[in-house]
């Protein structure tokens, strides 16, 4: 690493710990290198290989562009993260990030005054790019896309996409670098306890690590662990949802070649969503939220294609998605769907994580229940998780660098009334 901390605080002497992290997705991945960083000696655990869970299977969006100003302030932060990978991480590794924007398209039923007060607070949040749009505008800019039935956007050209597998394998190489322990393929399953919490973490295979701190980036695990842990229940629910993948014509589009390298991703007013796959491919990747009831968490079940939910049937819901978006982007109704895939979102009642310290076991920390935004939080969680060993307590605020200025955490603890919900997730 050729950059010493993108504002990262330095060790403080006598206060180093041993910190076990369970969960090699983004979010233990990047907490485990920030707390090495930081001078803790790390242990991360991962019950399969890194990336099981989640991670491998997302969207992998990042937007600026929320209802929260803590949320907005914490997704700048994490804009810049990912744009200085190459610096912190080495020149000869891939930039995770494509900033290609994020065009969120409103219907006449939206109320404009009330979207323009949230783009004035995420203005006042510090992000200066992002802009109402109307009509005009939006046919200028995307002159692709047909926007009969849209009133306004909003639009936002430093939003984008990630690359997951480069974010947990980079912070794991990182931090093994810097004396961290990768441990793969051995679940924890319980913990034994003294009169400070958990003194250390039992796994699979029998071994056992003494822990000072424990850190729970289970994803969609997140409650099954903490039970395992003697912790409080966290309420989390596991959801199955889904992403379509279609590629392009590459004759006879509307789209010309320049536009398409530059297509954001596109919101339309009923919440389907288009991007492209990847930079320089001719791949999109389409999805939905919709309603679905909670699952147990399965690894198995993660990739299980349910009946109604895939390509094949007349009706299945990978072909309304894709009739919602071809409305609004004609050439995708050129472009036939080609596979399906699915993973699951660890949904809280207010669809904002929870940072927050366990309130049955004094050393145990939860950075679970990320909705759909886990990927794009991951450094703003291991800032905060970092932050909150220092203090060893839960922290009203989290100082970010430079710019970013505090960010309030209290949204995201557990005991928490869950009822300021974040509006915009998709
Ligand atoms: C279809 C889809 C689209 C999404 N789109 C976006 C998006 O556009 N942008 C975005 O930011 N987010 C998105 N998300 C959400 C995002 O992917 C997750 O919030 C994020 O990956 C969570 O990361 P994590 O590290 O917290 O959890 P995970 O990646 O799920 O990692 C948890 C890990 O814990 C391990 N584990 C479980 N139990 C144990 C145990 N007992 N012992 C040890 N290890 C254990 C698992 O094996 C797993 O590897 C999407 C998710 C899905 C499914």
């Amino acid at each position: 690493m050729k950059k010493n901390g993108f504002g990262m605080f330095p060790p403080q002497a006598g206060k180093t710990y041993n910190i076990t992290v369970i969960g090699g997705g983004v979010s233990g991945a990047v907490s485990t290198l920030e707390l090495s960083r930081a001078g803790h000696r790390v242990t991360l655990v991962e019950g399969k290989t890194l990336g099981s869970g989640s991670s491998q299977r997302s969207a992998a969006c990042i937007r600026q562009q929320f209802s929260n100003p803590s949320t907005v302030r914490g997704m700048r932060f994490c804009v810049e993260y990912f744009k200085l990978w190459k610096e912190i991480f080495g020149e000869d590794k891939q930039s995770p990030i494509t900033q290609s924007g994020y065009l969120f398209l409103k219907g006449w039923e939206q109320n404009m005054g009330s979207v323009a007060n949230l783009v004035e607070m995420q203005k006042q949040s510090g992000l200066d790019d992002v802009e109402l749009l109307m009509p005009e505008q939006i046919n200028e800019r995307f002159p692709y896309l047909d926007t009969t039935g849209v009133k306004f956007a909003t639009w936002c050209p430093s939003d984008g996409f990630l690359s997951p597998v480069t974010i947990y394998q980079d912070s794991a190489e990182a931090a093994r670098n810097l004396g961290a322990d990768i441990i793969q393929n051995d679940a924890v399953v319980s913990a034994e306890h003294d009169s400070v919490g958990i003194s250390c973490v039992v796994l699979e295979s029998g071994r056992k690590i003494k822990s000072d701190v424990v850190v729970n980036t289970a994803g969609a695990w997140g409650a099954e662990v903490s039970q395992r842990l003697g912790g409080a229940t966290l309420q989390i629910s596991p959801l199955k949802r889904y992403l379509y993948f279609a590629v392009l014509k590459s004759e006879g589009r509307l789209i010309s070649q320049d536009y398409f390298d530059a297509l954001p991703m596109v919101i339309t007013p009923y919440g389907s969503y288009i991007r492209r796959e990847s930079p320089g491919t001719p791949g999109l990747m389409l999805g939905k939220l919709h309603h679905t009831d909670p699952i147990v968490p399965s690894y198995e079940f993660q990739d299980v294609i349910e009946a109604g939910m895939g390509i094949h049937g007349l009706n299945d819901y990978g072909f309304s998605v894709h009739r919602e978006i071809g409305q609004f982007f004609m050439d995708v109704q050129e472009a036939s769907l080609r596979s399906v895939s699915s993973g699951m979102y660890a949904d809280t009642p207010d669809l904002n994580p929870i940072i927050s310290f366990d309130t049955q076991v004094k050393n145990l920390i939860h950075a679970v229940g990320f909705s759909g935004h886990g990927l794009m939080h991951s450094p703003f969680t291991a800032r905060i998780v970092t932050q909150m060993v220092e203090a060893m307590s839960n922290i009203e605020q989290v100082v970010l660098p430079e710019s970013f200025g505090k960010a309030d955490v209290r949204p995201y603890y557990l005991e928490r009334d869950y009822s300021s919900k974040e509006d915009l997730v998709i």
